[in-house]
């Protein structure tokens, strides 16, 4: 049992006078974390201790800011194993994703901590004896709250991110990955100077609260409808915000391809995670000449699957991260069966402990059902057949999201067409999931905005000052 501890003002144990949450295996129901919640004014008091500790940060060179990022990245390296068995524990993805968020971490921090150093900005010349240099500072306290879905890599990403371009953080972990946050930030602060990082935890409340404060930057990874109460929140009190949310991400599957290979692609994209992957397949459109060989494959790649629970080693598809979370993937699968959809495979809750969900395929959808159009985060791969390749595109183009789309397709044109013409932060052809390390996107619409990934992100914790030197009296120095 993991009892997680605050760490407020550079010291840990402090505050949690806000109760105490529980956090139970979604394998089985036992109980994992125990978790302290901090109350409005421990979340106040601990904005004023970072703003305090800022100004000798943001001071430190920034080669000595990314020497800290690496020792981090090193003692994350060792306590991998540690961080995976916890994020498998409390969010029950299989224990090899878990092994390769903690490796994406790694790699991000020690990315961040190469990049940082190396940063520069533009100088100007208007005349002889005049210069104008822009030369990028940190922005000061930055609150960074974050879900459970793939919790050390996200959290390694904005906390190295901002720390190594002199922030000081606040860090929120979701309370459904408490613990993998805590042994994150143990591990972050062994290698910084005490007041860098704090952390606070508990529920939403505690975010809510965090966002409310006189922070400069709130940087949110999560759902949509929290996005939105951020940016309201920052709206309030000129904090920057920098959001990366939810998705409704479509799949398109062209005429002429090999339905199986598509069908693979197809099954990577909806059921890894148990489809709880902000960039996974929430939606398929299937040209009608391949389809019904498409869904055959589809099926057979959902039956195949090794369902159990995360640390067995082997599974491919582990419980959903909770009941709450289970109610609501079926309850978007049950009203889609109720408009006339049909369950080709799936779509019944299991017997037995846990929050089990099968992969399920579901057909005869249409581009207005809610579980096409909204985000269900579940193992669940809603197919709409379509007549041409201009249909599946205005579909895919029409959402409240904008994250990202993948095409399958051997047509160059529509390749093209397809890059050109959806309007979201990526776009993936011929692979649902991939793309170079160090990639960035910018989602758009209702999933956000803002650099979240890559090099920019390190632009969005920064801001620049622009400096005008001239001579006294207008003559040479
Ligand atoms: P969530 O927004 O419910 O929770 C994320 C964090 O926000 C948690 O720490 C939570 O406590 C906090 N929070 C909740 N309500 C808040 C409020 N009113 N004010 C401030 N903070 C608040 O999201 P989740 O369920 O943990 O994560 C799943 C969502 O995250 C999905 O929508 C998924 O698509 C999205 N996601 C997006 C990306 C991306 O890069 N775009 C990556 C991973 C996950």
């Amino acid at each position: 049992m993991y009892r997680v501890e605050q760490l407020i003002g550079g010291v840990w144990g402090a505050g949690g006078a806000g109760g105490e949450l529980v956090v139970h295996d979604p394998a089985d129901g036992t109980p994992v974390s125990t978790v302290p919640v901090a109350t409005a004014d421990e979340v106040a008091k601990s904005v004023e201790a970072a703003r305090g500790a800022a100004a000798e940060w943001a001071a430190t060179a920034p080669a000595e800011r990314a020497a800290a990022l690496h020792r981090a990245a090193a003692a994350l390296a060792a306590a991998a194993d540690e961080l995976a068995e916890a994020t498998t524990a409390e969010m029950g993805k299989p224990l090899a994703d878990a092994r390769g968020g903690v490796e994406a971490g790694i790699g991000t921090l020690r990315q961040y901590a190469e990049l940082g150093p190396v940063r520069g900005g533009r100088t100007l010349h208007g005349g002889t004896h005049a210069i104008d240099f822009m030369a990028p500072e940190p922005r000061g306290v930055v609150a960074a709250i974050t879900p459970w879905n793939d919790p050390v890599a996200v959290s390694c990403g904005l906390l190295g991110a901002a720390l190594v371009t002199g922030n000081v953080v606040l860090y929120k972990p979701s309370e459904r990955t408490p613990a993998t946050g805590w042994l994150l930030a143990r591990i972050l602060d062994g290698a910084l100077p005490a007041g860098v990082l704090s952390l606070l935890t508990g529920g939403g409340e505690v975010g809510a609260a965090l966002a409310a404060q006189q922070v400069d930057v709130v940087a949110h990874v999560g759902s949509t409808a929290t996005g939105r109460a951020i940016a309201a929140a920052c709206a309030r009190t000129g904090a920057k915000a920098l959001l990366e949310n939810g998705g409704s991400d479509p799949l398109i599957v062209d005429a002429g391809l090999d339905p199986v290979w598509a069908a693979g692609q197809a099954a990577i994209g909806s059921f890894a995670n148990a489809g709880q992957i902000c960039v996974a397949v929430e939606r398929i459109y299937v040209h009608r000449d391949v389809a019904e060989d498409f869904v055959d494959a589809l099926v057979d790649r959902a039956e195949a699957l090794r369902v159990g629970p995360g640390r067995d080693p082997g599974t491919e598809l582990g419980p959903l991260v909770d009941r709450r979370h289970r109610d609501h993937v079926h309850g978007q699968v049950t009203a889609a069966v109720a408009e006339g959809a049909t369950l080709r495979t799936g779509g019944v809750l299991p017997e037995g402990p846990g929050a089990f969900y099968p992969a399920t395929v579901v057909t005869g959808c249409r581009h207005e059902m809610t579980l096409v159009r909204e985000e269900t985060f579940g193992p669940v791969a809603p197919v709409v057949v379509v007549d041409s390749f201009s249909e599946a595109l205005r579909c895919a183009a029409d959402s409240p999201y904008g994250l990202a789309g993948t095409v399958l397709t051997a047509s160059m044109s529509h390749a093209q067409r397809a890059w050109r013409e959806l309007p979201v932060g990526t776009v993936k052809v011929n692979a649902v999931f991939g793309g170079a390390p160090g990639g960035a996107a910018q989602p758009r619409r209702g999933s956000g905005q803002g650099f979240g990934y890559g090099p920019e992100l390190l632009d969005e914790f920064s801001t620049v000052k622009t400096v005008h030197l001239e001579a006294p009296g207008g003559g040479h120095w």
